[in-house]
């Protein structure tokens, strides 16, 4: 992941670092290349705009022409920025609550029954919880079969109502069940559509409602780009969520969603998926993010 910027962020910064000394106009040229890298890896125009402005002002009131070092300084500046664009701090889940209620939210395909089966074994291995799942994407058959099969590798029981198609009682009665069984966390994931649409709000919403999670997480491909910024706006103006996890970051992604959806939606990346297999999690950390992304 992320090879290109990488590449690109690398060239640019190649002409400082051989620069004996170095005069604003290398600083600005260096700026632009960053920010075209950026653009390539589908970081949202203003957010680059931005994000190289910033990195010219600390650079200047650093005084990087007269450093010893000024290609370094300037990476230090950027990688700094990178972290900041991200976030910053690692920001936890809520675990408050006995029941911890904690609710997956996302469009079909995103990942979001693959992370609830993450989620589980994590912290069923990590918090020491004892977690249940409960399966309320009632439309598609399959995904309470998935569940269940993701449920049995990790030891986690599954709570299921077959052939009910009504997520939110499906999402009362397994609290209760989860209360009368002693589960300390309840995982409920949700049905997703191909695409927004009001119906999936509605009901997310009404299950959001009655069940009053203590972490609510949206669940976007990373692989999608602005796209996936777009759904992260939607899903957030209607859900209030509290985090995001990013999918598929072990493939060919370009990093934009990465980069861009702290600021767009000013809530936390949480976790990021880095492969189909249930232990392919990864708690996110900004400041890990930026040394990969500058290699
Ligand atoms: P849902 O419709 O949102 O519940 O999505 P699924 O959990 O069914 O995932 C859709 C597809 O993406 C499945 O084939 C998963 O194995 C795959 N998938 C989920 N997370 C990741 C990930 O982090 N990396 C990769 N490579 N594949 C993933």
């Amino acid at each position: 992941m992320f090879e290109n910027l990488n590449e690109k962020l690398e060239r640019s910064f190649k002409m400082l670092k051989g620069q004996g000394r170095i005069t604003e106009i290398n600083i600005a040229e260096t700026l632009k290349e960053v920010r075209r890298a950026l653009l390539d890896a589908d970081v949202n125009y203003k957010i680059a705009k931005t994000f190289t402005e910033t990195v010219k002002e600390k650079a200047l009131g650093q005084d990087v022409l007269s450093a010893v070092k000024p290609g370094e300084m300037m990476v230090k500046i950027v990688h700094d920025e990178l972290a900041g664009l991200m976030g910053g701090k690692s920001v936890d889940i809520n675990m408050q609550g006995n029941p911890t209620v904690i609710l997956i939210a996302g469009l079909q395909g995103s990942g979001k029954t693959t992370f609830s089966g993450k989620l589980a074994k994590h912290l069923k291995t990590k918090k020491a919880k004892n977690p249940l799942l409960v399966a309320g994407d009632v439309y598609r058959p399959a995904a309470i079969d998935q569940l269940k099969v993701l449920g049995e590798q990790i030891n986690v029981p599954v709570y299921t109502e077959e052939g009910s198609k009504e997520p939110v009682k499906i999402a009362k009665a397994a609290i209760k069940y989860a209360k009368e069984k002693g589960h300390n966390l309840v995982i409920v994931d949700t049905a997703g559509r191909l695409a927004i649409d009001e119906e999936m709000m509605n009901e997310i919403a009404a299950v959001k409602e009655a069940v009053s999670p203590h972490e609510i997480l949206f669940v976007v491909d990373s692989m999608t780009g602005q796209d996936a910024v777009n759904t992260a706006k939607e899903f957030n103006d209607r859900l209030d969520f509290d985090g995001v996890v990013l999918t598929k970051l072990d493939g060919d992604t370009r990093g934009g969603a990465a980069l861009s959806i702290r600021s767009v939606v000013n809530k936390p990346i949480k976790f990021v998926g880095t492969g189909e297999k249930l232990d392919a999690l990864d708690v996110f950390y900004p400041e890990r993010m930026a040394d990969r992304i500058l290699g």
